[in-house]
């Protein structure tokens, strides 16, 4: 036995969901017809949108936001754990991908909670820092790669002291220890991922789930 992370194959994988995953019938019908979609790798798996709603119950949060929707897994797994005063605010650039979501966020009964915010993320965390900064309790990013440091700074504004941010795909596939890989995607993870080594702002784990998922805490601010 080692203490290293154990690398799961397809078996051991399969065991781990038989034992674990509790997943609301709306949420595998989600799952499966985005399975059919063209981007369907953009999708999170099953176990880690439990894990994330697992996350917003353990802080008690309320407000939970998004940058990059997709066709709304990940908004709805989240929408569910939240109270039902919680708010959900998914962001996205694609009618086509969140025309899914919002069908089944009404099919879910929590489509009331859930604002879905169409157009360019910048555009959208800018107006939002303006009126909600530190009202967050949680901000997952899963957008384009290239902006994700912008977005992370957006998040920390957004979030209260002792929120969390949740950093999709950072481990891009494995691609990030491979060092003939030097597209703009690729190099913009692997700069988030060495800067927030050092950030003090913020409490760190990188979850081996799914891509990748950086977990980063908001301290309470004793510096700024
Ligand atoms: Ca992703």
């Amino acid at each position: 036995m080692s203490n290293r992370t154990l690398p799961l194959d397809d078996a051991l994988y399969d065991y781990l969901l038989s034992v674990s995953l509790r997943e609301s019938p709306v949420l595998t019908a989600l799952r499966e017809e985005t399975a059919h979609m063209e981007m369907a790798n953009m999708q999170i798996a099953p176990e880690q949108g439990q894990f994330m709603a697992f996350l917003l119950r353990l802080i008690g949060a309320k407000r939970y936001l998004e940058v990059g929707a997709f066709t709304g897994y990940s908004a709805l797994a989240c929408a569910l754990a939240l109270p039902e005063d919680g708010e959900v605010y998914a962001l996205d650039t694609s009618e086509e991908w969140t025309a899914v979501a919002r069908r089944y966020w009404e099919e879910a009964g929590v489509a009331g909670r859930i604002h879905l915010e169409l157009g360019d993320a910048t555009t959208t965390l800018a107006k939002l820092e303006a009126s909600d900064a530190g009202t967050f309790d949680f901000v997952f990013i899963d957008a384009d790669k290239t902006a994700y440091a912008a977005y992370f700074e957006s998040a920390l504004k957004l979030l209260r002291p002792g929120g969390v941010i949740a950093i999709d795909n950072v481990l891009w596939g494995g691609s990030v220890i491979d060092a003939s890989v030097t597209d703009d995607e690729t190099c913009a993870i692997r700069e988030l991922n060495a800067a927030l080594l050092t950030d003090n702002r913020v409490d760190l784990s990188l979850v081996p789930i799914g891509d990748g998922l950086t977990l980063a805490r908001k301290c309470s601010m004793t510096s700024d």
